[in-house]
């Protein structure tokens, strides 16, 4: 078995996983959503705060497992330094003192393999990742074979949720709480642009959209911001940035063959943009892949299933040499 940590922002979760059967024998999480809530976002200090108190506490309800693992991983990348730094430290204590190997995982890998817990792996796969962090159209033909062929030039999906939540005073993490107010808005009623609308091509952009959106709540503040304004302004905001990417993946439908896809990532869980690139991929023929809605945020379930990978390929990594990098440039 491994035994998998995952720090990189706001949740503390651990898992254990086996090597042959890819059995999850143990997963926990320890979300600070709550904690976080009130500063309107994630306060590093605090999230790095809070992983001391949770990880050790989970360690404790898998101490059983302990004596049968064959290594331990940990995400080491992208994320939060003070954070990250939490998980590294647990599994190197842990490496030490059980001797066993480390494996430095991905976290952006992990979100992919989201799609595989309890199951094997299905390459080649375009994917695109939508979390708190990335907006990206992912080229994945294996585990070590992952190219970017998209980005975002600016703010992230998942992110300009969280600000217009924000905007509106509506709590953190903004994704699910749009959403759920998008769902008695009329999407019709404001017209935001579609970022990047005339350009051919596939990049995306959330920083225009944020600031339109700014606007309209500004202006609506001058007379007065009722609650079916704010539904109505979630809805317009919701349609906008979900269209910004359905245009942008009928280009790339369009110019490529595409025979499975699959969304990762926390804001994958958007039931709205899952029903959207349904459609999509219907119209073209393509499978669509989802990862279970419990296992679109972090979670160590997915960190274990890259470990599992790295394991076979003997792909481990030493004291020394296992650090944090906040963030990548590729895969
Ligand atoms: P990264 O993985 O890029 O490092 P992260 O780990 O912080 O970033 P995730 O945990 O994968 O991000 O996803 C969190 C993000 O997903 C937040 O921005 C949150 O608002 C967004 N999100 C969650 N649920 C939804 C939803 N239903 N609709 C839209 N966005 C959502
Ligand atoms: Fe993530």
């Amino acid at each position: 078995m491994i035994l998998a940590i995952e720090s990189s922002c706001d949740d503390s979760s651990i898992s254990i996983t086996k090597i042959e059967t890819l059995e999850l024998v143990f997963h926990k999480k320890i979300s600070q959503e709550l904690e976080h809530s009130i500063y309107g976002g994630v306060v590093p200090e605090l999230a790095a705060r809070l992983h001391i108190e949770a990880l050790p506490k989970i360690l404790e309800e898998c101490k059983k497992y302990l004596k049968d693992l064959k290594a331990v991983a940990v995400t080491n990348a992208p994320g939060l330094s003070v954070t990250l730094t939490e998980g590294v430290a647990m599994a190197k204590a842990i490496s030490i003192a059980l001797n066993l190997p480390l494996i430095a995982v991905n976290h952006l890998k992990g979100h992919v393999h989201s799609l595989f817990i309890e199951k094997e792996s299905l390459f080649p796969i375009t994917v695109l990742l939508v979390s708190g962090g990335h907006t990206q159209i992912v080229e994945a033909k294996s585990l070590n074979d992952m190219q970017i062929l998209a980005r975002t030039l600016d703010d992230s999906f998942g992110e300009s949720f969280d600000k217009v939540s924000k905007m509106l005073n509506l709590g953190y993490p903004g994704g699910p709480i749009i959403e759920k107010y998008a769902e008695h808005g009329d999407k019709n009623r404001f017209i935001f642009p579609i970022p990047l609308s005339q350009s051919p091509k596939i990049e995306f952009s959330y920083s225009g959209l944020k600031n339109a959106v700014r606007l309209k709540i500004d202006e609506l503040e001058r007379t007065t911001l009722n609650e079916q304004d704010i539904y109505d302004v979630c809805a317009c905001f919701q349609k906008t940035a979900v269209e910004h990417i359905l245009q942008k993946l009928r280009k790339l439908f369009k110019q490529n063959t595409i025979k499975d896809f699959a969304i990762v990532g926390g804001a994958s869980a958007n039931l709205f943009l899952r029903k959207e690139l349904e459609d999509l991929c219907k119209k073209y023929g393509t499978t669509l892949h989802l990862s279970e809605l419990k296992y679109c945020s972090d979670n160590a379930a997915m960190i274990g299933r890259v470990a599992i990978e790295q394991y076979k390929n003997g792909e481990f990594t030493t004291l020394e040499d296992l650090d944090i990098k906040t963030r990548l440039k590729d895969y």
